[in-house]
């Protein structure tokens, strides 16, 4: 099939997985450096009727990258940064997908441009820009700085016949019957509702959304990503974060909620200060942490935990001048919920933060080096990750479910994330058959309780093959037809993305 595509050979081994630990199969590869290159592969692919999955660095945990056959369209030499300035008081980067978040900081230094950061990078720094976006990841500082979507003000994206379109935030918006798509074709979609407060993919879509906002989780389906242009946020002048440990989980709890209006109403005294990030850890992500130390190079860093510790609130500060006084607020609060210096782990600065960075990182790595070694005795089996998002006063509610279902079917669990948004990462880890049965019927559960409280079944780290079942079973059926119909006005002959997101296989709707 031409110079730029090369057939499968065992060689290509690693590009039949993701983080995800699931396998797939394809018949060709390729590689290209620059956008006209895949488009000719789009086009060739296309021709012959062929599927293509992108992959971007495949840290993907839902099988989002994963190949269903056909194609693998690769992202790793469309790496350069093409483009670097500085406008209004921001800083823009403009890459090809492959380059890796960790490439970003040097490429700005590489320019001269310092004092900016992309802060809504998902934790796993290797992940390609590409990936990130098409799967909308984010990071801890999501919470204040969005996710990753949010910081993409424009983008080049090939159709899969290879046409070549460019697009800036505000130019192509839905309106409440579909939209006119870059190059004319009408996507006529029904009754789109006004935005509702999860709002990514070609699954939220709403009234005024902007495409770029539909392309962001769109996880491949609907376009190759060939640049993207990113708004990068002025570096804070001061950072801090603090780890408050608790004895007891209804402390924590209460605590929170002490802390969570200081989001609106700012610290007392503490100036511009804000809260950038709100982290749970569950005793179970402790529990899990220690087991890890010893496996996990990064925890080194991570001191041993003080005794008596049963779980932890991470509180990250940032401010554009101070932040000792929000931070003393902050301690003081803790010391009057009855906290101690040695329940206390603040630091500042990046070599300092550094610890609390590889605490956050180790909980998906270690819940992955977990999966594999009860796959070596039940191949079977996998994590069930949930990433369920509830409206945020139902936190104690879904927070005491995901607690009463570990302890009631006895699944090993892990539970951690985003507690200010009632964001919290559950991921169920089955040893055998018969407890994975059970997780993926207890999943379903919880999935179902959180939508009817208003919630989504996917909130983050992607939908992919992994989660589809569970998302399109929880999800309200006018949005997939919607989905779907934006979908076949993008992808008319249905090659993009086989098996992600989508009901039915991936060719089952291309007649619909
Ligand atoms: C230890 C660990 C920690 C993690 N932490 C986080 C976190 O904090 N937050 C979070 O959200 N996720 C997290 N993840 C999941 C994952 O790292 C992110 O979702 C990441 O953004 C995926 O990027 P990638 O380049 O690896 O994409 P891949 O896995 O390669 O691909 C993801 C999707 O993007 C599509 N894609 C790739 N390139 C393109 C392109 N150019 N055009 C169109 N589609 C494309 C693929 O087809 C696929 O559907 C974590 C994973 C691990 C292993």
């Amino acid at each position: 099939m031409g110079e730029l595509i090369t057939a499968y050979d065992e060689k290509y081994m690693a590009y039949r997985r993701d983080e995800s630990r699931m396998e797939g199969a394809f018949e060709s590869i390729s590689f290209p450096e620059k956008e006209e290159e895949a488009a000719e592969i789009l086009r060739l692919c296309t021709e012959k009727n062929v599927p293509v999955t992108m992959q971007g660095a495949r840290t993907g945990i839902c099988g989002a990258a994963v190949p269903a056959g056909g194609h693998v369209l690769c992202t790793e030499k469309m790496n350069k940064v093409l483009k670097v300035s500085e406008e209004d008081g921001a800083a823009y980067l403009t890459a090809q997908p492959g380059l890796r978040i960790s490439e970003i900081r040097e490429a700005l230094g590489r320019e001269g441009i310092r004092g900016y950061r992309l802060a809504c990078a998902p934790t796993e720094e290797t992940a390609a820009i590409g990936g990130a976006y098409a799967c909308n990841a984010k990071g801890p500082g999501g919470l204040l700085h969005g996710d990753i979507g949010d910081s993409v003000c424009g983008i080049r994206f090939l159709s899969p016949d290879g046409r070549a379109f460019s697009i800036r935030r505000g130019e192509y918006l839905f309106d409440g019957d579909g939209i006119t798509l870059p190059g004319g074709t009408r996507a006529a979609l029904v009754d789109l509702p006004e935005k509702a407060w999860f709002t990514k993919g070609p699954f939220g879509l709403y009234r005024g959304m902007d495409l770029i906002d539909a392309l962001a989780g769109s996880e491949g389906t609907l376009g190759f990503v060939t640049e993207l242009r990113l708004r990068l946020e002025p570096e804070a002048a001061e950072r801090w974060g603090v780890l408050f440990f608790f004895p007891e989980e209804e402390e924590l709890l209460q605590f929170l909620e002490g802390i969570l209006p200081l989001r609106e109403t700012g610290f007392e005294d503490g100036g511009n200060a804000k809260i950038a990030a709100v982290e749970f850890y569950h005793r179970t992500a402790l529990l899990l942490i220690d087991e890890a130390r010893g496996q996990i190079e990064a925890l080194r860093r991570v001191p041993d935990f003080p005794v008596g510790a049963d779980c932890a609130l991470y509180v990250e500060l940032e401010a554009a001048d101070d932040a000792s006084d929000a931070l003393g607020e902050l301690l003081m609060r803790f010391e009057e919920a009855g906290g101690t210096e040695e329940f206390t782990w603040a630091g500042t600065g990046s070599q300092e933060m550094e610890k609390f960075v590889s605490m956050r990182h180790a909980v998906p790595e270690a819940v992955n080096t977990r999966v594999d070694r009860n796959r070596l005795a039940a191949p079977e089996i996998c994590k069930i990750g949930c990433d369920l998002q509830a409206p945020v006063q139902k936190l104690r509610e879904v927070l005491a479910m995901y607690e009463k279902g570990l302890a009631d079917t006895g699944i090993p669990g892990v539970i951690f994330g985003h507690i200010a948004e009632a964001h919290l990462h559950v991921n169920l880890l089955p040893e055998n058959t018969e407890t994975f049965g059970k997780a993926v019927d207890l999943a379903d559960s919880w999935a179902e309780k959180v939508c009817s409280m208003g919630g989504t079944a996917a909130a983050e780290n992607g939908v992919g093959k992994r989660k589809r079942i569970l998302f399109l079973t929880h999800t309200d059926p006018q949005r997939i037809r919607n989905a779907q119909k934006l979908k076949k006005a993008m992808d008319p002959m249905n090659l993009l993305g086989p098996g992600n997101l989508y009901p039915g296989s991936h060719r089952e709707e291309t007649d619909n």
